[in-house]
């Protein structure tokens, strides 16, 4: 059930921007609410269907929320790094995941149990940021069914880096072609075709499934305008 799970037990100190929103005062007690945990890459971290037992604050991991089809088929609902918390639900009162989500980057997580983090949400400034971060996600659901219909491949390929640039801060990570077109959805020819017009334009350098953005304006601007648009809201959520 806590596939990837690889290391516990240190303090939280700071590293998820949600969390690092709270005022003094609110963040006091919350090293004693949350194990920090080391997620490995593609690992589970919570299954459609399940009792939702914990909430994630990535801090340097990226978590992926999926649609997974009757055929099989799984299809990235939503990326959350340091900005947020999977899975946005538990924020809404639901005692069930609706979504899988697994670890995309691996990386560092705090674990608040269900208990825990439902205590929390009775009143004051954790209420106001998570269900202001559920709002920002809201948006970003309803920004990215309109891009998958509208915005080029190239375009949602550059929006996609850009976003997992921000969240891993740090230019380098590894990521096939064929996960990419698993996140967007589409054929993995095509993610080659659009990670080969970035290579060439001088946006990202691509070898054996390591990406390197070496021009992350170029990669930004190449980006649709869900891109920026979700960036926003996630900033103008974390105002308390
Ligand atoms: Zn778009």
């Amino acid at each position: 059930m806590l596939d990837g799970r690889t290391s516990t037990k240190a303090a939280y100190v700071s590293g998820n921007r949600l969390l690092d929103a709270l005022p003094l005062n609110d963040r006091v007690d919350l090293e004693a609410d949350l194990e920090i945990i080391a997620l490995a890459a593609h690992k589970s971290t919570q299954s459609a269907g399940s009792v939702m037992g914990h909430v994630d604050f990535p801090i340097d991991a990226v978590l992926s929320v999926v649609a997974t089809l009757e055929n099989g088929d799984s299809v990235e609902v939503g990326t959350v790094g340091s900005e947020g918390f999977v899975e946005s639900d538990a924020a809404l009162g639901s005692g069930l995941s609706q979504r899988t989500s697994f670890c995309q980057v691996g990386g560092m997580v705090g674990r608040m149990t269900i208990g825990r983090f439902e205590a929390r949400m009775t009143s004051g400034p954790f209420a106001r940021l998570m269900r202001r971060n559920v709002r920002a996600a809201l948006f970003s659901a309803q920004q990215f069914a309109a891009c998958n219909v509208k915005h080029s491949i190239l375009q949602r390929c550059a929006r996609w880096l850009s976003m997992t640039d921000d969240r891993v801060g740090n230019a380098d990570f590894t990521l096939t072609h064929e996960f990419l077109a698993i996140m967007l959805g589409v054929r993995r020819a095509s993610v080659s075709e659009a990670a080969d017009a970035l290579q060439t334009m001088g946006a990202i350098t691509y070898r054996r499934g390591a990406v390197t953005i070496v021009n992350r304006k170029l990669l930004n601007t190449t980006a649709c305008e869900c891109y920026e648009a979700c960036k926003d809201a996630f900033a103008v959520a974390l105002q308390v």
